[in-house]
């Protein structure tokens, strides 16, 4: 390719020009490039009809918005009879017996503010309606459609109904912190007394029963929601064993809220005088919505709220948990995202906009901010100064996935040449141009929005402004208008000013014992035959430019010329594996096309050659260095894809001991664990970075094989690790097979250093993923595929301005399949606030969860995973304190209040604290920990998502006649009925439980037995039957799959099968065996937490 051909100076690109024709890449313009939407080229999928391509759309769009929402933007969590001041909506009271009692915390105690009231036992008599004073808004309820979410979809809502509308915010607060969420009435300073008829709204008067189904938002906070029967009760101090669920029966974790109640958690006893009043005060604090009409509230099982309160006995007879339909639930949350967003594009034009959720199906307009597919940010306000970032303690981090495949309807990044002088750049800080770069002194300079600095236009590059001060050609240039497009790099942006050569990838296969046994080698070899025609190309008329090499290896290596003259391939022997060295220059690295014969003779005679083979040790330094020195030899960059099955003990650089003990576990050691136990592989590494040489392992153990060293070379050059343990080929190919072909044949870049530029006042400060930095701020990554993604966290070195809001750039220069160097530009504006609630109103908790665990599996290399675990929980704790300090209305302290958009904070935190990483059971070998430790650091955020809160589908609840799929439940096991099919994905599996009732011809029509006790758990995979059940069952568990970057091998779970331990434990929001509090617990746990921090 050449690099220096002719600027497209004046072509059509993009949206915004009406006619636009196309922009003229050849391969590339307009066109999506392979990966892992529908390709321009059929992807290999497999000779079996079993590895079709998947019809991702089909299922995808099955995800029908369906509850139109009301946001409110604060969530009321009360743990104590809720006074509802500025706590729209309790989710849920301490009920009587509520396993967390209570003793009166500090700021449950009645304050100056709280007025006295009945006894308790008047409780009962709230008054059933509002009385006069009270706003009218129980009366008018927010339009909240009900809990059912089969219906059809709901109204379009604005674009942006996330934020509350941030006009109006600031100025209602003239004198003290806004309340974040609530846009309000509320006038005064934050601590004042509200008007009379309210007094009881500071404290915790409970509100009264409810008095219809007049609606209550789900969560949304604004109106109230009718209190939870508990709170009326009687007094909390009861204890008693939590509940009527054995999954929450677990013993009560230290430090923890498990288990018997904990003093102090649930809050002051009901305060006198707390009834009888009104919840009104949440009319003033809530948005003023209109009547909705039968509305019967959110969750299933709100009914209860309506109950009479419960005894007033002083000690309540049983013990009670609190209710898990009264907190926050993901799955109301994730459709009420769909409802409100799904249904619009999302346009990339407003600054500061947080996008949709990762698990709403949405389609993005770029206007000139990068698409959340390629960026995602924690925040999208950031405060303006460091003091503030600090007391909120909110990460401040961008998810960015610089490569991401986009779907078929949004077009790939636009490629910008201009020309031989290269892109056009910033003279001070080199950041790309780019729509915010302000053309000045009628377009003859441009001044850098992101240091302010005035460069000279090059002449070739001048245009005319408009009367606006914007380029007559703004709208044709995709680096003035877009937030993402491609620059084609210059010879000055290669490596030593030379045009690269096309990468080659290398083959390196251990053919040691286990390996040939288990039929690793022989699936490889078979495979690769047809594999090695979809090796990735950018234009799916040409060949790939990319060469490749074979070598196989146990404790010596063997390398193979595979020259497309020889009528043989013939193998070469290293021995000495001290030193590798690769024996043969010419023909090694080989023309797919020219060698096809030779090549094919050779994968063919492999599995044979090894057959009998006894020898059961490897090597595995020498191979990556092999591959390393075969690359560096053709002076090229590439991919070393390795399958590897054991321990390196054979004497070798790079050998290693088995030093897996268990006993560590739990201790101060426990971090060793995690650390490569010797430093030659960071130091290969470093190697294989600076020749661009990327690294796939794929394993086969049978044991430990010391992941976390194994690990370091793939995880340092941007490669990834696959593990197969136990492999089998009747059981794991497919799985594997799957992997390999996804794996080859996916976008990738060779050579690649990202930078991330940012305007005064904020910088990059630390970055998470699979790479390696010789410097502070240069990412390098040998390779980088459409899956990877690097966080990237800032820090303030400055004010910033609300007005200008903050920038930032990544630029990432590699070199693409074909050989090209190029530069690829995303860029995002997000907004700056110098009020704490408008950053709790613009915050992405998908993401901060995403930040939080990459930054909590680092942490676990130095520290001990208690001490990890404890300061992940005190920052979220932190967080939230900090927002019902400073922008919650004032209230009881026995309510738990969170920010609208974090609602979730606790169930997703909690979720990461009990991953097998941060707190393993017992049966989660090193290997395992130290796997997940990797691959969740590259991980985007729709994958940590599942992977930190599996989607549970209720199949049963299927209706084969639409394209629509059922809601999914909640991760506990009590939402499981026993006549239901439930698939769950995470990511990395599927499995599909089957209640011990499910009706007989629901498995007679997925199985093809309408018997229980008949059903084959050690099946893989669904029998192909004709009926309409089976077909969009087998069609649901396929496009799950085509979603993810890895394939998910299914498991079919019956009910009470051995099986169902692994299962249950990605019920998340439960207890699990090995100490992890269930939601209901943690919850109570964080709002001790928050209490602590605000006394
Ligand atoms: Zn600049």
């Amino acid at each position: 390719m050449n690099v220096n051909q002719q600027p497209h100076m004046a072509s059509p690109y993009g949206q915004p020009q009406p006619g636009y024709q196309g922009y003229p890449q050849s391969g590339y313009g307009g066109q999506h490039v392979p990966g892992g939407y529908p390709a321009p080229y059929a992807p290999y999928n497999g000779p079996a009809s079993a590895y079709q391509p998947v019809s991702q759309p089909s299922v995808s769009a099955a995800y029908t918005p369906s509850a139109p929402s009301s946001f409110a933007p604060t969530s009321t969590v009360p743990t104590q009879p809720p006074s509802t001041e500025g706590t729209p909506q309790p989710y849920y009271g301490a009920p009587p017996q509520q396993p967390f009692p209570t003793a009166a915390p500090p700021f449950s105690a009645p304050g100056p503010t709280q007025p006295p009231g009945p006894p308790l036992a008047s409780q009962q008599t709230f008054p059933q309606a509002p009385p006069p004073s009270q706003p009218p808004f129980s009366s008018a309820p927010p339009q909240v459609p009900p809990a059912s979410y089969g219906g059809p979809p709901p109204p379009v809502q604005a674009s942006h109904p996330r934020a509350a509308p941030p006009t109006s915010q600031p100025a209602a607060f003239p004198g003290g912190p806004p309340p974040t969420s609530t846009p309000t009435q509320y006038t005064g300073p934050p601590m004042q007394q509200p008007p009379v008829s309210q007094p009881s709204s500071f404290h915790s008067g409970p509100p009264p029963p409810p008095t219809s189904a007049a609606g209550f938002p789900p969560q949304g906070g604004a109106p109230p929601r009718p209190p939870h029967p508990g709170i009326q009760g009687p007094p909390l101090a009861s204890q008693g064993p939590p509940m009527s669920q054995a999954n929450h029966v677990a013993p009560p974790q230290p430090g923890m809220l498990a288990g018997p109640p904990v003093p102090g958690m649930a809050g002051p006893p009901p305060q006198p005088g707390m009834q009888g009043y009104p919840p009104q005060q949440n009319g003033a604090f809530g948005q003023v919505r209109g009547p909705q009409p039968g509305y019967a509230g959110p969750y299933p099982g709100q009914q209860s709220y309506g109950a009479a309160p419960p005894a007033q006995a002083p000690a309540p007879p049983a013990p009670k948990r609190l209710d898990p339909d009264s907190i926050p639930s993901p799955i109301q949350v994730i459709e009420d995202d769909k409802a409100n967003k799904g249904s619009e594009p999302f346009v990339t034009g407003v600054r500061g906009q947080a996008p949709p959720l990762v698990t709403t199906n949405f389609h993005v307009k770029d206007q000139g901010n990068a698409s959340p597919r390629f960026i995602r940010c924690t925040a999208y306000n950031i405060p303006c100064t460091s003091d503030m970032a600090k007391q909120s303690q909110v990460p401040l981090a961008a998810v960015i996935k610089p490569l991401a495949t986009l779907p078929p309807d949004e077009n790939s990044p636009y490629i910008v040449d201009h020309g031989e002088s290269g892109p056009i750049r910033c003279n001070r800080c080199k950041a790309y141009m780019c729509p915010y770069m302000q053309f000045i002194e009628g377009g003859r300079r441009f001044q850098c929005g992101f240091c302010s600095c005035v460069t000279e236009v090059p002449p070739h590059y001048f245009q005319h402004l408009d009367h606006t001060g914007k380029r007559v050609d703004c709208y044709d240039r995709p680096e003035l208008s877009l937030g993402s497009y491609e620059f084609l790099a210059t010879v000055d942006y290669c490596k030593n000013n030379k045009i690269p050569q096309p990468p080659a990838f290398i083959f390196l296969i251990d053919v040691s014992y286990n390996a040939v046994k288990n039929g690793m080698v022989r699936i490889v070899c078979q495979e690769l035959k047809t594999l090695l025609d979809y090796l990735p190309r950018e234009n799916p008329d040409v060949q790939s430019n990319i060469r490749v090499g074979f070598a196989t290896y146990n404790k010596v290596l063997h390398f193979y010329n595979v020259k497309a003259s020889l009528a043989q391939p013939q193998m070469m022997v290293v021995s000495d594996v001290a030193d590798m060295f690769v024996p043969l220059l010419d023909g090694f690295l080989v023309n797919v096309s020219e060698s096809r014969v030779v090549i094919e003779s050779l994968l063919d005679q492999i599995p044979d050659m090894f057959a009998d083979t006894r020898e059961t040790e490897t090597v595995f330094g020498p191979v990556i260095q092999a591959g390393l020195e075969a690359l560096k030899a053709a002076d090229c960059a590439g991919k070393l894809f390795v399958f590897h099955t054991s321990l390196p003990i054979a004497e070798a650089p790079g050998k290693l001991k088995n030093r897996e003990d268990k006993k560590l576990v739990g201790t101060d050691k426990e971090k060793s664990l995690f650390q490569p136990q010797v430093s030659f592989y960071a130091n290969l590494a470093k190697e294989c970075v600076a020749q661009g040489c990327c690294v796939d392992l794929f394993l086969f153990p049978n044991q430990y094989v010391d992941v976390a060293t194994l690990g370091v070379v793939p995880t340092s050059t941007g490669g990834s690790v696959y593990k197969y343990t136990y492999f089998q080929a009747q059981s794991d190919q497919e799985r594997f097979l799957n992997d390999l072909r996804k794996d080859i044949q996916k976008k990738v870049g060779f050579d690649a250093v990202m930078r991330v530029r940012t305007s005064t006042g904020i910088r990059a400060t630390d970055f998470f993923g699979s790479f390696y930095m010789s410097n502070t701020t240069d990412v390098e990554l040998a390779g980088l595929d459409c899956d990877k993604t690097v966080t990237v966290e800032f820090r303030h070195d400055d004010k910033l301005s609300e007005e200008t809001g903050a920038l930032m750039q990544c630029a990432v220069l590699y070199t693409s399949c074909s050989g090209q160097r190029r530069l690829r530009i995303h860029n995002m504006a997000v907004n700056c606030c110098a009020q704490l609630a408008d950053l709790y109103r613009n915050c992405e908790t998908d993401t901060i969860i995403n930040f939080f665990a990459k930054y909590a599996y680092r942490c676990v290399l130095n520290n001990p995973t208690k001490n990890v675990r404890d300061s992940l929980v005190n920052q979220c704790a932190q967080i939230l304190a900090c927002y019902r300090k400073n922008c919650a209305s004032p209230s009881s302290a026995g309510q738990l209040i969170l920010p609208e958009c974090m609602k979730l904070l606790p169930v997703y935190l909690n979720c990461v604290l009990k991953s097998d990483v941060l707190h393993p059971g017992a049966d989660v070998s090193l290997d395992d920990r130290a796997y997940l430790r990797q691959l969740v650091s590259a991980m985007d955020v729709a994958e940590s998502h599942v992977f930190f809160y599996p989607r549970l589908l209720p199949v049963h609840k299927l209706d084969v006649e639409c394209d629509t799929l059922p809601v999914a439940i909640r991760d506990s096991e009590e939402r499981l009925s026993k006549g239901g099919i439930y698939l769950l994905e995470t990511g990395l599996n599927l499995f599909l439980w089957v209640g011990a009732n499910a009706q007989q011809e629901l498995l007679q029509n997925i199985f093809g037995t309408p018997a229980f006790g008949q059903i084959d758990s050690n099946m893989t995979s669904l029998p192909i039957l004709d009926n309409p059940y089976s077909k969009r069952v087998r069609e649901i568990v396929e496009s799950f799959r085509a979603q993810r970057s890895r394939y998910m091998k299914l498991m079919v779970v019956k009910q009470e099968d051995k099986l169902e331990l692994i299962f249950k434990h990605f019920l998340v929001e439960d207890k699990n065996n090995s100490g992890g509090a269930s939601y209901v617990d943690f919850l109570c746990h964080m709002h001790k937490e928050i209490r602590q921090l605000l006394s």
